[in-house]
């Protein structure tokens, strides 16, 4: 059992409970800036809880009106050793990366960018857009056996929607309700998409062996017995074979798991890797321009620049 992978409890007097079946926790996310000033909550990492399976980061952004000034605008940016995902609940993102892909993406649909050993891209809203820009991001941290990998970008238009006890299920990564997500992942992982206009009330069959958090979307909804609001995070540990999803108003929800990663990983800025060198390298070479992580094209403005790691300052 790594530190760094394992959701701890905040409570001291926990700590002696079973490492795999935590007690559910409530974190609450904390807001930060994305791209050119727009903020955003962020749910993962967060201090008492860093991973859940190869999940390392979550952000939820908006409803935002984006009508005036730019919209959402995230210059040229590297990333290594994982895969972003991008699951828009409202709006339009233009995304554009060193691969030469150029996709817009709609609610409904992902986007999953595989890293590997360096990519680069920007993330803006398109001149024609909706006046609402709302969804999810979140990165996937890649095994060691795949992290080196060459990078690949693919746009998934549909995934399997189920309509299940007042709830609109869409599956989005992993196997369940009888479907399998296209979305190509390389660690054991599920995540679902739960949306209800009022009453909804079902109960989900899991992977026993699979750690799950819950993100509150929109409105709010109770897992298990707990309830839960825009603004958390409920980490639940593994150890159950079945979740409880309810609500009596109108609410969405995110739900990720997957096995605990065995491995530990590091993050700095837009990179995932294993030793402070790694980063502290990779930091570098984006800055110096190099090959490692392409050229994009067509963004109207700068490519962002790397920080220093705190670890290198003296
Ligand atoms: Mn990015």
């Amino acid at each position: 059992m790594n530190v760094l992978n394992q959701c701890r409890q905040q409570d001291p007097g926990n700590r002696h409970q079973a490492a795999h079946s935590p007690a559910p926790q409530v974190i609450p996310t904390r807001d930060a800036l994305l791209g050119d000033g727009m903020t955003i909550r962020r749910a993962l990492p967060s201090a008492p809880c860093r991973m859940i399976g190869a999940w390392c980061f979550l952000d939820h952004f908006g409803p935002v009106d984006v009508t005036r000034g730019h919209g959402l605008r995230v210059g040229p940016h590297p990333h290594t050793a994982l895969q972003t995902f991008t699951w828009p609940l409202a709006g339009e993102i233009l995304h554009r990366d060193s691969l030469g892909y150029e996709q817009i993406i709609r609610p409904g649909q992902v986007n999953l960018m595989t890293a590997g050993r360096g990519i680069s891209h920007s993330e803006e809203s398109p001149g024609t857009r909706s006046s609402q820009l709302h969804g999810a991001q979140l990165w996937i941290a890649l095994p060691e056996a795949v992290r080196h990998c060459e990078p690949a970008f693919d746009h998934y238009p549909k995934l399997p929607v189920i309509e299940r006890d007042g709830f609109r299920i869409t599956l989005l990564v992993g196997e369940a309700l009888g479907e399998q997500a296209p979305t190509r992942v390389f660690t054991p992982l599920l995540s679902l998409d739960f949306m209800t206009g009022g009453e909804a009330a079902t109960t989900l069959d899991v992977p026993a062996g699979f750690e799950f958090g819950v993100l509150m979307l929109e409105g709010q909804a109770t897992i298990d017995s707990q309830v839960l609001h825009v603004g958390q995070l409920l980490y639940l540990g593994s150890g159950s074979d079945q979740l409880r999803v309810s609500s009596t108003s109108p609410a969405r929800l995110l739900l990720i798991g997957g096995a605990p990663f065995g491995e530990e990983i590091l993050m700095w800025w837009n990179f995932v890797g294993r030793s402070r060198e790694e980063l502290t390298r990779a930091a570098a070479e984006w800055n110096s321009g190099d090959a490692r992580f392409g050229t994009g094209r067509g963004y109207p403005g700068e490519r962002l620049k790397a920080p220093l790691p705190p670890w290198t300052t003296t």
